[in-house]
C-alpha cells in the first residue's frame, strides 16, 4: 500500500477569507483551449446571479479565487442596490487577455456556463470585449450584453453612471453639480474610463489621465487636450475629484494620505483595499462614492435592454444612480457613517424586502 502523500496547509475554499457563504465555486479546466476559469455564485435571493467575466493574468489561483469571492459578493449588492431581480455572480479567467485570450477560449468558456442552467449568467468586464462574448453566445443562452441580447457593450451606460454619481458627489461635496472648471483625475483609459472622460470634458471638465497602456493615454490626449501622469500617481494628481477607472485595490493606507481630491468617485470595482480605508477617507474628508453604487449602469443595461427596444428604461435607471447616491451621502451625513456602509446597509434591506 502506498503511504499517504503528506499535505502542506492548502486554503480551501470554505476557509478563505472572502467566503461569505457563497452559494456554489466552481473550478472549470478545459486543457484542449487552455481556459482556466473560476465561477462564483453569491446569492440567488432576488434571482439569477448576473456578473461580469474578467480575463486577466493572475499570479496565483488564489489571487484568482480571492477576486471571484469579492467581486461575486459585490455583484449581489450591486443589483440589490440598483433595484434589479437579480442575484450575484462573477468568472475570473486565468489568462493574459492580450497574449492567451482566443475565440476557442470564450466558446468554451460559454460551455461551462452553459452547464450551471442559468443559475449565472455572465457579461462582459476588465479583458474581455464585446466579439468574446458573441463567441460564448455560441455555447450558451445564458449570456448578456450581446448584440442578440440588448444594446451591446454595457460601457457607456456604465460611463453615464459615473458621471451621474460624480455630479450628485460635486453637488455634496461643493454644493453644485455644474463641473465646469473642475479637475478630474481618470485612471484607466479603457472602455469606460475613455467614456466618463467623454462626458467630463463635454461638461467643461478639465482631465489629468492615465493608463499602463501608452496608445490609450495619447487617445485621450488628442481627443480631449488632457494632461498626463504616471499610473502610480493619478490619486495625489492635483484634481478636485479622483476618478479610478481601472483596477480595484487602489485606495489603501499607502495612496489615501497622498489623496489631493475632495471626491473619489470612478467605475473600478472594490476600490477599497480593506474595510478601514474607508474610514481613512472619511477621516481625511474625502468623500467617497461607493463603487457598487456609481458603476452599476452596465449592470441596468445587461439586465433590461431588450433587442430592437429603445434604451429609455435603461437610461432612466442609469440616471437614478445620481438619486441613489444623493441618498447615500445624505444618510451616512447625517448618521456619520461612510457612505460604504450606509450602502451596504440599503443593498441589505433590498435582499430582505425583495422590493
Ligand atoms: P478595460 O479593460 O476596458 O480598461 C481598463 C483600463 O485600465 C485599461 O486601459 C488598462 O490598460 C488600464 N489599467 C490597468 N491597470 C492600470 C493601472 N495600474 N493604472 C492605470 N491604468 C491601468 O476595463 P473597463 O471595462 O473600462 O472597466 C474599468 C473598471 O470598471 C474595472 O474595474 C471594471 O471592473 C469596472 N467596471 C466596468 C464596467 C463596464 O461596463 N465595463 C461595469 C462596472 C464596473
Amino acid at each position: 500500500m502506498n503511504a499517504v502523500p503528506k499535505t502542506t496547509a492548502i486554503a480551501g475554499v470554505f476557509d478563505h477569507p472572502e467566503f461569505r457563504n457563497h452559494e456554489t465555486v466552481s473550478f472549470v479546466c478545459d486543457p484542449a483551449t487552455g481556459l482556466k476559469a473560476i465561477i462564483a455564485i453569491h446569492d440567488t435571493t432576488r434571482g439569477p446571479a448576473l456578473g461580469g467575466c474578467r480575463v486577466w493574468p493572475y499570479g496565483s489561483t488564489d489571487e484568482a479565487l480571492t477576486d471571484a469571492l469579492r467581486l461575486s459578493r459585490g455583484m449581489t449588492y450591486k443589483n440589490a442596490l440598483a433595484g434589479l431581480d437579480l442575484g450575484g455572480g462573477k468568472a475570473v479567467i486565468l489568462a493574459d487577455p492580450r497574449k492567451d485570450k482566443t475565440p476557442d477560449m470564450m466558446r468554451a468558456f460559454g460551455t461551462y456556463v452553459e452547464r450551471l442552467s442559468g443559475s449565472y449568467i455572465t457579461a462582459e468586464d476588465v479583458g474581455v470585449s464585446p466579439s468574446d462574448m458573441e463567441a460564448v453566445a455560441e455555447r450558451t443562452a445564458h449570456v448578456r450584453g450581446t448584440s442578440a441580447t440588448g444594446l451591446g457593450d454595457p460601457s457607456p451606460y456604465t460611463a453615464l453612471g459615473v458621471f451621474e454619481g460624480l455630479k450628485a458627489a460635486a453637488a455634496h461635496a461643493f454644493g453644485t453639480s455644474a463641473l465646469n472648471g473642475i479637475t478630474v483625475s481618470v485612471q484607466g483609459l479603457g472602455h469606460v474610463g475613455y467614456d466618463l472622460c467623454a462626458h467630463l470634458h463635454g461638461a467643461g471638465a478639465r482631465l489629468i489621465v492615465s493608463d499602463i497602456h501608452a496608445p490609450a493615454v495619447d487617445r485621450a490626449v488628442a481627443a480631449f487636450g488632457a494632461t498626463v501622469v504616471a499610473p502610480s500617481e493619478a490619486h495625489a494628481a492635483p484634481a478636485d475629484i479622483f476618478a479610478p477607472c481601472a483596477l480595484g485595490g487602489g485606495l489603501n493606507a499607502r495612496t489615501i494620505p497622498d489623496i489631493r481630491a475632495r471626491i473619489v468617485a470612478g467605475a473600478a470595482n472594490n476600490q477599497l483595499g480593506h474595510a478601514a480605508d474607508g474610514a481613512a477617507l472619511k477621516a481625511r474628508g474625502i468623500l467617497y462614492a461607493p463603487d457598487y453604487a456609481i458603476n452599476a449602469g452596465g449592470v441596468i443595461s445587461i439586465a433590461l435592454a431588450r433587442p430592437g427596444e429603445a434604451d429609455d428604461l435603461v437610461r432612466e435607471k442609469t440616471l437614478a444612480i445620481g438619486a441613489t447616491l444623493a441618498e447615500i451621502f445624505r444618510r451616512a451625513e447625517a448618521e456619520d457613517l461612510t457612505p460604504e456602509a450606509v450602502a451596504d446597509r440599503m443593498a441589505e434591506e433590498r435582499l430582505v424586502r425583495q422590493d
